[in-house]
């Protein structure tokens, strides 16, 4: 088993995890004690102190949980896992498909399980600590109940087909799998506000009232309807605030959590509906989906290719080919690929982000956008000092400072992009 494959798998996540760290190391080193002036009204002292306290803590956590994962996949790639979990699958049943879904199964709720301690500590421990966490012991388990069902039923029912695809069309599967993969974005992308979130949140529209009132207003004038504004309780969770735009044509729907709601003044609460007017104005989520189908068939395309070298399943420890273990290997092999596409992505989505935020400055208030940026920032005690590399990897947003100074930058010079962005701290809404 240790063929050359095995020693690119190797090389391939040792530089992965060593990447990572180096990204996270000189983030963390990066702290300023002088912030520009201006984000100088972000935090008070105390806040600043407190949040540079938890981006600390997140650091030891992401350190630990990641060097975890680590030593487990290594574990599984010395030591011929896959194989042995295949060999467990096999005993279990005999018929081809089935046992492909018994091994992923296997592999899942495995790594679910090994995974479970960390995201407790996570929400009880770090979150509740500084105060975030409102998650219940019962809501967590019940999540993870669901999470799990929903897994087995549409994940386990996608990769029935795409086997079955595979034993009948041979070579040609991809193309089979790359039209269902298409058929379920499309239908996932309609259809998730309705089908998918009720069953974790509930999402009510608004009620009457001044903010209905404002909202209306302004909805009515940029030609969104009011009927697709709904209110969600974000607060069952976390008091982490935040809001998106989701759906496509008569399914469209802007989404608002109730703790931003709670946190802003009815003229911020306008600007981030803005926002995400925005998006859907410049057609965003069209133009994600249509990039995410595009991506799916060319990765299907080359693991068309690929998943059959015997080479693939040997360097898993299994003798003979086999398609679920090529799928593996290939997923790992393929990985520094899926990193440079996560790169062009983000940097596509910073500039939406952008492109969203002009769309307030001309349609509403530049002002009042910055004044809620910053007052969610200090609510989430969000980094305003990240390194400029992590950004880079990382951030499907621009940073505060940055999404400042484009909303000041004249108008005619064009936004340039600074080239940076941020998913991190839950700020700053899709
Ligand atoms: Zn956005």
């Amino acid at each position: 088993m240790y063929n050359t494959v095995f020693f690119v798998l190797l090389v391939i996540l040792v530089a992965d995890y060593v990447l990572e760290r180096y990204l996270s190391f000189i983030n963390s080193q990066r702290r300023s004690t002088e912030l520009p002036p201006e984000l100088k009204d972000v935090y008070d002292a105390e806040q600043y102190r407190k949040q540079q306290e938890y981006k600390k803590a997140n650091e030891r956590f992401s350190l630990i949980s990641s060097s975890f994962s680590f030593l487990v996949i290594m574990a599984m790639l010395f030591f011929g896992g896959f194989s042995i979990v295949d060999g467990w699958a096999r005993y279990i049943t005999s018929q081809p498909v089935l046992s492909v879904l018994v091994f992923f199964g296997i592999l899942a709720f495995g790594s679910d399980l090994l995974g479970t301690p960390f995201s407790l500590y996570d929400t009880f421990v770090i979150e509740e600590r500084f105060g975030f966490n409102k998650t219940t012991l019962k809501t967590f388990f019940l999540d993870k109940l669901k999470g799990w069902l929903l897994g087995a039923l549409i994940g386990g029912g996608l990769l029935a087909v795409i086997v079955w695809f595979y034993h009948i069309t041979g070579p040609l599967f991809w193309l089979y799998a790359w039209i269902l993969a298409t058929v379920f974005a499309v239908f996932m992308s309609m259809f998730y506000s309705s089908l998918i979130v009720p069953l974790f949140n509930r999402q009510t529209p608004l009620e009457q009232g001044e903010l209905r009132e404002a909202i209306s207003s302004f909805s009515a004038s940029a030609g969104f309807r009011l009927n697709n504004i709904y209110v969600i309780d974000g607060s069952k969770r976390s008091t982490k605030a935040n809001a998106y735009f989701s759906g496509l044509g008569p399914k469209k729907r802007i989404v608002l959590y109730d703790t931003l709601i709670k946190d802003l003044t009815t003229h911020g609460i306008v600007a981030v509906l803005a926002h995400e007017i925005g998006h859907y104005k410049k057609k965003h989520t069209l133009t994600g989906l249509i990039t995410g189908i595009i991506q799916t068939g060319i990765t299907l395309f080359i693991l068309s290719l690929f998943v059959d070298n015997p080479q693939l399943s040997a360097a898993l420890g299994s003798p003979q080919p086999e398609f679920h273990l090529g799928l593996i290997a290939f997923g790992i092999l393929y990985s520094p690929i899926s990193l440079l596409a996560g790169l062009l992505l983000n940097y596509v989505s910073r500039r939406n982000e952008y492109a969203a935020d002009r769309y307030v400055k001309e349609h509403y208030k530049a002002d009042e956008l910055v004044i809620a940026l910053k007052k969610l920032s200090t609510n989430n005690l969000s980094n305003l000092t990240p390194h400029p590399a992590y950004v880079f990897f990382h951030y499907s947003h621009p940073t505060l400072l940055q999404r400042i100074r484009a909303l000041g930058r004249d108008e005619g010079r064009g936004t340039r992009d600074e080239g940076q962005g941020t998913r991190d701290e839950g700020l700053v809404f899709k």
